[in-house]
This record gives C-alpha cells, structure tokens and sequence, in this order.
C-alpha cells in the first residue's frame, strides 16, 4: 500500500478524483503518523461498482475457500500485531499497553467468523402442518449474503470495531465498503491489507477514507447497497436510520452504563473495578462506566476505596509502557469533557479528583452527588470521569440505571442471588454484568444494545445472522 493509493475493490489504486492526502497526527504530541489518501464523491460510485461485481464472485465461492482466505488473514493480522498496536496508539493516543491488547484479539476475532461464516444453516419447514397442505411439498430455508455491505466505524477501537464487521461480513459471503473514522484511518487500512494479501478477489473489499458529512450520505442512500453496519453516536445512528430507505440496518451507538453497588456488595471489588471500567482508553468506550450508584449506607466507603485508585492512575506519553491512560482523541475533544466534568461542579456536584487537562489529556475525575437528572448523568460523557449518585433503595437504583435516553450494557455489585436476578430481568440494558462493570467483552458474544444504544447484535455469529438473509423455498411436487 502507498500512501496515496486508496483500497478501492480489493486493489490499490490512485484516488478518481483530484489527489488528495491528508496527514494523521498524533493526539498526543502532534507529530505524524502517516499519510493517507482521501476518497471524493467521485470514489464512492467505483468502491460500490466493485463491490457489486465483488459480491456476484465471492457469495458463488464456497465456504471452506472463503474461510481458508480469511485463516489466512487471521494469521498475517497475528503477524502484523506488534506493528498494527503501535499504529492505534499512535493515531488514537490510546496507551501502547491497550493497544497491544486490542490489535491481539485481532487473529482469534477473524477466525472465530471465519468458522461461523461456514455455519450457514438454513431449517425444514414442517408444511403438512398448515391444513390443505401435504407431503407432496417440501419448504426449507436458506441463509444467503446481504450482497454490498457498508461499514462505517468509529475511532475509540479502530481494529476490533473494524474486525466485527468485517470480518463477519467476508466470512459471510458480502463484498463490503468500509469507511473508517477520519481520525484512524491508518489501523483500518493495515487490517484491511491483512485480508488482501490473504487473497481477497477482486471486488470484495475497499475502504473510503474520507469525512462521514461528504461520503456518509453517499454511501448509507445509495440503493446497490443492502446492509449498513454502523457504530458511532447516537446522533449519526439516527441520521443513517433516516436517510437510508429500505435497507438492512445494525446500529451499535452511544451510552450512559450505569453501575448499581448494593449494601451487601464487595466494595474493594466494585472499587477496583470501576477505576478499571471508567478509565480504559480515557472513558472513551460505549460500555465505560459512566454512573456508579450506590446505597447512602455504603457511599463513603465506597468513595475512599475508589478515590486512591482512580489517583494512582498514570497519564503521560501513550507509547510508554508506563502510562496507564492515555489521551482523548483530540484537545477539542479533551476541551468537551473538561467543561462538562467542571458543570457539573458547578452545578452541585463535588468534584473529588481529576478533570483537569493538559492538552488532549484530562486527568481522571471522580465526581459525588451528581443529580441523576442532570445532563452529568443524562449525556454520554466518553471521557474518564466517573458520577457516583445515590439511591435509597432497589426500586430507586433500577429506575436511576434505566433513567436515561441508552441501554447498552449495566454492572450490578452484590453478595445476593436474589438482587442478581432481579437486577438481571429488570435492567434496560444489552449487556449486564454481576459483580463486574459492563467495561467487559468476550468477542464471541452477542453485543448491542437497546433503546437509544442501538439495534441488531455484533458478535461473529450475530454478525453472520445480520449480514445473511434468510430464503424460504418450497417444492411443490404432485399428491401420490
Ligand atoms: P461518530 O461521530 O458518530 O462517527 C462514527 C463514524 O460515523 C465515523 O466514521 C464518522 O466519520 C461517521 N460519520 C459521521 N457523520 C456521518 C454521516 N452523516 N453519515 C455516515 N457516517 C457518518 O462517532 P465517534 O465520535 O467516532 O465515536 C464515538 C461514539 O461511538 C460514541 O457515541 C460511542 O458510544 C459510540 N460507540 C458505540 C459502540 C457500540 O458498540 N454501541 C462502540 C464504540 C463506539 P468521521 O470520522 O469522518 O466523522
């Protein structure tokens, strides 16, 4: 690849239109990262002409070939790990040690789809069950690609929110058009080699870099395209959902995560946990803990356990194995989140640690008393601060964790089975977790969310049930 070329149908090729290049910056310190080349309008029809003839190839090729080919990837994205985790620290400012975690799931996440992609199991349907009908007919179903498939991802994990669509996709059977957030193209584009030189045909894959307000549009309408992945803000999901007409649609957007820590609760546990789940790449996850509730009996205690952890935590040069948290994606961004962290002191709150910035970096903040209606607990902060409020009881605590516009995932300390089950049926939420924070994900799982979170599950298998569709045919043979 050169950095002026674009993926464009599975081949490097120069830009349709006027050259253009644009420089990735560190978030940290501002130095380059890379350079890459930026698709136009122009781009969008050739990567979706590509894809169509990509997708007529590659949903007649056959299940063990297509995996074969991503077995291969998986092997090369292994290879390629050492070097793909210091291309997402390095344009995301997340810390060397997170990246190196993120870009080694890489391998088990291809080939964990490339399995499901060869379980395209279709059912027989009973019809002599509906009256009138007989034996002499036969009803099955069958599951088969979308066809054009779009992703568009956001920068926060930019390989494994790449993979799980991706991957699921080819294994699938779909050609795929990705566009990658503008501030991390670069880790997109080094996992998307891994499938090309694995042996990817002709057609099946390009990747758009390039602005979400010029090229989403173009994309998400266009009608060759049947599936559209998107993981982003709730306020893009509802843009897409709008324009994009009659289409297959997964949506996995923003979030408020609560975490409820009754009395009976290990408050060590649930300290340790949230000074963990608040603070994994800066707060900047969908599923990072947003808000801690806690009984009043045991708020102060959970408070000074959590307070030193959340202190001990280390910001400074993301490529340092020492740096424990590492920037935001951008100042502008860090700008955001020190304003709103400083609201909501002066709104009421006591802020007990953190939230002060230092370029892109905004130490980790931990904030009490925050009303559970106030736009601290309402809006999705994705930085690293944690609001802890009260509830007086387990009705109270339900309704404040399913208090907001979100219901993505949800973290509930307790000793008691009882509490477990009922915080189990009762929270909003995709995800809940017992005696851990929603920060938690084994890639195998379904995972989205509902409400304003999204719809449609990720997750290999999950991901292959919405990237197929599902064929009902019957033969109708004659009465005997
Ligand atoms: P974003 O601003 O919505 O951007 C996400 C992607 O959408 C980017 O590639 C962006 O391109 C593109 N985009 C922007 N405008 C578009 C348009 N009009 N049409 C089509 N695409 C458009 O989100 P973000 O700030 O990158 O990511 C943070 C958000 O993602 C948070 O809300 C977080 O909760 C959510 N998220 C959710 C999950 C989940 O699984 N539920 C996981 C991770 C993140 P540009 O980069 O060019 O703007």
């Amino acid at each position: 690849m050169a950095p002026t070329e674009l993926l464009i149908g599975s081949r490097w090729q120069a830009s349709t239109g006027p050259g253009r290049t644009r420089e990735v910056m560190s978030p940290f310190d501002g130095s380059p990262v890379g350079t890459v080349a930026l698709a136009g309008p122009e781009d969008v029809d050739v990567a979706l002409a590509a894809a169509e003839r990509g997708a007529a190839v590659w949903r007649r090729t056959p299940a063990h070939e297509r995996m074969t080919i991503l077995l291969r990837a998986a092997e090369l994205a292994d290879e390629r790990a050492g070097r793909i985790a210091r291309t997402i620290s390095a344009e995301s400012g997340k810390t060397i040690t997170e990246a190196t975690g993120e870009a080694s799931r890489s391998g088990d996440l291809i080939r964990l789809a490339a399995f499901e992609g060869t379980q395209l199991y279709g059912e027989t349907l009973p019809l002599d069950a509906n009256r009138g009908t007989g034996f002499d007919k036969v009803g099955f179903t069958l599951r088969q690609p979308c066809g054009v498939v779009v992703a568009i991802t956001p920068f926060n994990y930019p390989a494994l929110l790449v993979l799980h669509k991706l991957a699921p996709a080819l294994a699938a059977g779909n050609a795929v058009v990705l566009k990658p957030a503008t501030s991390t193209p670069l880790t997109a584009l080094e996992l998307a080699s891994c499938f090309v030189d694995a042996g990817l045909p002709e057609g099946v894959l390009s990747v758009l870099v390039g602005s979400g307000g010029v090229l989403g549009d173009l994309l998400v309408t266009d009608p060759r395209v049947r599936k559209i992945s998107f993981t982003g803000s709730t306020a893009t999901g509802e843009h897409i959902a709008r324009v994009a007409g009659v289409k297959k649609l997964s949506l996995e957007l923003g979030a408020s995560c609560p975490v409820v820590v009754l009395p009976d609760a290990d408050l060590e546990l649930a300290a340790s946990a949230v000074a963990l789940g608040g603070y994994v790449n800066a707060g900047q996850v969908c599923i990072s803990v947003q808000r801690v509730i806690t009984h009043p009996s045991i708020t102060a205690d959970f408070l000074d356990a959590l307070v030193p952890k959340v202190k001990a935590i280390r910001t400074g040069d993301p490529s340092s194995p020492e740096t424990t948290m590492g920037t935001l994606i951008t100042t502008a961004e860090a700008e955001r989140v020190e304003r709103a962290i400083a609201r909501a002191g002066t709104d009421g709150a006591r802020i007990l640690t953190g939230g002060e910035r230092d370029g892109a970096v905004v130490s980790p903040a931990v904030v009490a008393d925050v009303h559970p209606d106030s736009a601290f607990s309402q809006q999705e902060l994705f930085g690293p601060a944690v609001a802890v409020s009260s509830a007086a009881d387990w009705e109270s605590a339900i309704a404040q964790a399913n208090g907001t516009a979100y219901g993505l995932g949800a973290g509930v300390f307790t000793s008691d089975v009882a509490g477990a089950i009922r915080a189990v049926r009762e929270i909003d939420a995709g995800t809940v977790h017992i005696n851990w924070t929603p920060l938690w994900r084994a890639d195998l799982m379904p995972y989205g969310g509902l409400k304003g979170s999204g719809y449609g599950k990720e997750g290999p298998r999950a991901a292959v049930g919405e990237m197929t569709e599902v064929k009902t045919i019957v033969l109708h043979g004659r009465p005997w």
